[in-house]
């Protein structure tokens, strides 16, 4: 059914890089064969799954979006992608994003960019962008995504479908081409909640081949969907309904609060002071960490080397001027500028302080409150090529999901409406690892 979709649908949408349909088939074929007995089945038995271009898939081609790899065939599995096929779903291919994960619409692919099924001349949101139109056109049962600033939530938002970050640490990044390592979290796009349950069961928990992996005991997110949300205290940050995000989403949002309140559950007006500070502060620590991730690609190791060097070092610069799009320049001079001694103390140990800030006010909500609900984005889909010129008004989409990486806790965004066509997510964030309440309060509303 998925390619019979594809088939239909991806000459326009194009969300996908590399479609693998022999190899689905066989698997499909060999689970098919499954079905008769009575073996046990996978939790994700069956399902046709799209995997965004930065997690490496053995065999399959990997790009990133770049063309620095557009000829890289990764030799391991990325844990998840192992998780995937232990939970036996079909992986049917890799998803556009923008290029290396950095920007908020999937026109930084180094290839095409991809459109928003619900109108062709908007953008899908990014940097999962393949990801979440996968889902809305129905060219993949579910997909997952990264979210290093709002990659899962955002796209989803834009998108109509359901997108889940869960707390840095609680699925493993291994096998995840690192952009920002601190900030990198892989997780779940899918068309409903139970669904987003489901997968994060398959692909959360301790990976003794990620470092920063949490070594906790995973619970079970599907029976947490209880439908049951009496007496939550819900808190809004104003500074996520305030000037800058539309009215018509802040309209969605305060009709999503009122169906909250009918099923039980009270809302009240919280303030996050450190908010505005965050973009700034993201756009810091995210370029150091990728300028020091992304010195790996020297057109020796992986992908593609440049023709006719004079000598070592103009090999690095033509192989890496030539790989690289423009944004994944800038990210890489501010980074490195950033990481400067002597500059070091001024933004980048500055912009780590203010991390810890932002951190603090959500604590602090978190002591009274059990979520946060506000917008995932402050608008919905832009037109393509509208802001393209402007990378700082495509760094201030991010605005309301960038905080939530920062502080490293989980955010889920579900749809809760349309303006002007174009649906509107809702935001809902959690305390670390929590993602059952932030699951069982989406799976409610929705
Ligand atoms: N749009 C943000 C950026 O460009 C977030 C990207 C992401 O989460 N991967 O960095």
């Amino acid at each position: 059914e998925a390619f019979g979709k594809i088939n239909e649908r991806e000459d326009r949408v194009k969300a996908y890089l590399t479609l693998d349909e022999e190899q689905a088939r066989s698997t499909a074929k060999k689970l098919d064969d499954k079905l008769a007995s009575n073996e046990p089945k996978g939790l994700l038995f069956g399902l046709p799954a799209g995997i965004k271009d930065n997690i490496v898939t053995e065999g399959l081609r990997t790009t990133c979006a770049s063309q620095f790899l557009s000829n890289y065939n990764p030799i391991y599995d990325a844990t998840v992608v192992t998780k995937l096929k232990q939970a036996e779903s079909v992986t049917i291919g890799k998803l556009n994003m923008d290029e290396f994960a950095m920007g908020g619409s999937t026109e930084n692919s180094s290839f095409y960019p991809t459109r928003n099924p619900w109108n062709l001349d908007y953008v899908p949101g990014g940097s999962s962008g393949g990801s979440a139109a996968a889902v809305a056109a129905g060219e993949a049962y579910f997909t997952l995504g990264s979210d290093t600033g709002g990659s899962i939530r955002q796209p989803a938002s834009y998108c109509g479908v359901v997108g889940l970050k869960p707390t840095y640490g609680l699925v493993s990044r291994f096998g995840l081409v690192a952009f920002a390592s601190s900030l990198d979290q892989i997780g779940p796009i899918t068309k409903n909640v139970e669904d987003a349950a489901y997968v994060l069961q398959a692909i959360a928990g301790y990976d003794k081949m990620d470092s920063t992996s949490a070594n906790i005991e995973i619970p079970d997110y599907i029976s947490a969907l209880t439908g049951d949300i009496r007496g939550l205290r819900i808190a809004v940050p104003k500074e996520y309904m305030g000037e800058g995000v539309d009215p018509a989403v802040k309209e969605s949002v305060m009709a999503s609060l009122r169906v909250l309140e009918s099923l039980g559950a009270e809302w009240e007006e919280v303030s996050l002071p450190h908010t505005e500070y965050a973009v700034a502060a993201y756009y810091l620590l995210a370029s150091s960490e990728a300028s020091s991730n992304l010195a790996r690609f020297d057109g020796v190791r992986y992908g593609v080397r440049a023709d006719n060097p004079d000598n070592l070092l103009d090999l690095y610069h033509k192989s890496r001027s030539q790989g690289f799009g423009s944004e994944v320049k800038r990210r890489i001079m501010l980074g490195t500028y950033a990481l400067s001694s002597g500059y070091y103390d001024a933004y980048y140990l500055k912009a780590q302080k203010v991390r810890t800030l932002i951190k603090r006010d959500f604590d602090e909500v978190f002591a009274k409150y059990d979520i946060i609900v506000g917008p995932t984005a402050p608008t919905t889909a832009f037109r393509i090529g509208s802001q393209v010129d402007n990378p700082l008004t495509m760094y201030l989409n991010d605005i309301l999901t960038i905080p939530v990486s920062l502080a490293g806790v989980p955010a889920l965004s579900v749809p809760c409406g349309f303006a002007e066509g174009l649906p509107v997510g809702l935001q809902i964030i959690g305390k670390p690892f929590d993602e059952s309440t932030i699951l069982r309060v989406a799976h409610a509303f929705e």
